[in-house]
């Protein structure tokens, strides 16, 4: 069983996957944190954003997601970097990466081999129109932009992140425009996802549609 879960910065793909995909038993696998941890490498190692120079590195890393006590942690050449990926640095840069056919093809192969031996939940922007387009089943979540502006404020400040939500907004709408408008792969939705609104819903809201439409088969 393949469930993709699409949408905007914000929207709640990564909470609601992690939680359904423990409810479920099933593997959670967040491919953001695969476009970030190769934007943190390619940073960390001053490489010219061109294809042909990316596809080059791409040749010499390798990253890989585990989880560990319950979270999934993200390794680049088998050093944990879950904390360097969410950096301001890496989340200004990770859309204009994210726009590199060689970085996109990069990932497709690993997310594919993933789902060759387990059920999974997958969170992206990609992945019931590009990844898996016969997945199980396909949601598309969205949330007015203030809403998932304010949620991403609240996140980061309860990790002790000192920003505010003006930037956060500003942030999350340029990423949005940049990953709607890239040619390859673009944020959307894929025509047969059940597209969910969550701006007045909880979290526990959200699951509940999903996990009641997953049972339902
Ligand atoms: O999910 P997260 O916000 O961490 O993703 C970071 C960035 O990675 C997105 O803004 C997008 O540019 C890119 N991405 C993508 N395709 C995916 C998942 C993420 O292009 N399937």
């Amino acid at each position: 069983m393949i469930i993709a879960i699409d949408g905007p910065a914000g929207s709640g793909k990564s909470t609601i996957a992690k939680e359904l995909a423990k409810k479920l038993g099933i593997l959670y696998v967040d491919s953001g944190a695969m476009f970030r941890a190769i934007t943190y490498s390619l940073i960390h190692n001053s490489i010219e954003l061109s294809n042909a120079a990316v596809l080059e590195h791409l040749r010499t890393i390798s990253v890989t997601l585990e989880i560990q006590n319950g979270s999934q942690e993200t390794f680049l050449n088998g050093k944990n970097v879950s904390v360097e990926i969410r950096t301001k640095e890496v989340t200004s840069l990770v859309s204009l990466v994210s726009t590199l056919p060689s970085v996109r093809e990069w990932i497709l192969v690993q997310q594919r081999i993933v789902a060759e031996n387990n059920d999974l939940i997958m969170d992206g922007r990609d992945i019931g129109t590009v990844v898996f387009p016969n997945a199980t089943y396909k949601f598309f979540l969205t949330a007015s932009l203030e809403e998932r502006a304010k949620r991403r404020t609240l996140e980061m400040n309860q990790k002790g992140v000192d920003v505010e939500k003006v930037t956060i907004q500003q942030e999350i709408e340029k990423r949005d425009a940049l990953d709607s408008s890239r040619s390859l792969a673009p944020l959307q939705k894929a025509t047969d996802a059940i597209e969910i609104d969550t701006t007045l819903l909880t979290i526990e809201e959200v699951s509940s549609i999903i996990f009641t439409t997953v049972n339902k088969g």
